[in-house]
């Protein structure tokens, strides 16, 4: 099933990489509006949804694994007063595919409204980072498609990351066209250079942690989004060499499978914030299948049996093997992730 499904996903993600980059790149319709949580949404976000949302609908046939639990909600574009935003978001689908319609395009994000019931769905973020996205720095596309709890296969396109390993991912390149990534669970991860499906893809690999190196941590750029304090912390019982590359997105998961970070770690500011499936379980699945370990900041995997957010979960930390162990060691002395408020 999944040698079929996966090529259209990569596709899916892809189109909308492409049209992303373009929305970015011409600054123009980025400006956003604030959901009823206070968090932006833009042009791309809603365009990169519908794109996305048309490909898995249009090429897969079996109705369960149409169901997609994506971020955006398509109400919000029909207010009056998003007209100008609905319209730009028509022009950038278009861009893609000529002749669609406003109401195609209003269905297509509409469509992805399930709500992570029953045993097989996609889940979406079309722009994860996208106060990265607003500040021309990293964002992703991630898709991942969840079967009976376990993510099976995960997407995610990084527009704006070099291929250049020596290029501080922290940096947006934006002169390339990012990188693609896919992983199937048991097959490993793979990077299609230039965002192209149609590139010969790499396999990558996150290598085993060395003692005698200084940490590479990924973290958000968003300070309520981890806990500064703590993962400075945490990291001081390891080594007092550490650098930290601080990114918004999934991207980080990226950074992580190829080998470019030991650490990205996510560590809870607010008690009652419980994270996302759409945040993590393409980048999860990248990391994972790259050789690196994914769970919470006790040591618990990712569960993602709960609907659209991570219940029995508090943050996340992925690291390289030989180095996530004591990581979630050190969290469970310093009792993260049971009750923080500060960050
Ligand atoms: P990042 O770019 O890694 O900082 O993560 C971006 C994501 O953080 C967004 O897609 C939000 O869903 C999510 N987010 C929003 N509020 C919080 C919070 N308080 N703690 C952790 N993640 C959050
Ligand atoms: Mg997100």
């Amino acid at each position: 099933m999944l040698q079929e499904l996966l090529p259209i996903a990569i596709e899916a993600v892809a189109s909308a990489m492409s049209i992303t980059r373009a929305v970015q790149h011409r600054g123009t319709d980025v400006a956003s509006h604030l959901k009823d949580d206070r968090s932006p949404v833009t042009v791309a976000d809603y365009a990169a949804q519908a794109i996305i949302s048309m490909t898995l609908r249009e090429a897969i046939a079996d109705p369960p694994l149409q169901r997609i639990v994506g971020e955006e909600d398509g109400a919000d574009l029909t207010r009056p007063e998003q007209a100008a935003v609905l319209n730009a978001v028509t022009i950038a689908v278009q861009s893609w595919r000529p002749g669609v319609s406003q109401s195609d395009v209003l269905h297509a994000i509409d469509a992805c409204n399930h709500d992570a019931t029953g045993d097989c769905w996609w889940t979406l973020d079309p722009v994860d980072g996208t106060k990265g996205f607003l500040r021309g720095g990293q964002y992703a596309i991630a898709l991942g498609l969840v079967h009976n709890g376990v993510v099976e296969a995960g997407i995610l396109g990084c527009p704006n990351l070099s291929i250049d390993p020596a290029k501080d991912p922290a940096i947006a390149d934006r002169t390339g066209c990012g990188l693609l990534y896919a992983a199937e669970r048991g097959k490993g991860s793979w990077e299609f250079p230039d965002g192209d499906p149609t590139a010969t893809p790499l396999r990558i690999t996150c290598p085993e942690w060395s003692t005698h190196k200084a940490i590479r941590c990924c973290a958000s750029v968003e300070s309520h989004h981890s806990n500064k304090g703590q993962t400075s912390t945490l990291l001081d019982r390891f080594t007092n060499e550490k650098v930290m590359v601080r990114l918004d997105s999934q991207t980080k998961y990226a950074v992580l499978a190829r080998g470019q970070a030991d650490a990205y770690l996510r560590l809870p500011t607010q008690n009652d914030y419980r994270e996302r499936i759409w945040d993590h379980a393409g980048g999860m699945l990248i990391a994972q299948e790259a050789g690196a370990v994914v769970t919470d900041v006790r040591g618990q995997p990712l569960d993602f049996t709960h609907g659209s957010r991570l219940e029995h979960n508090r943050g996340v930390i992925a690291a390289a093997s030989g180095l996530h162990a004591p990581l979630v060691e050190g969290a469970i002395a310093m009792s993260i992730g049971d009750g923080e408020t500060s960050t």
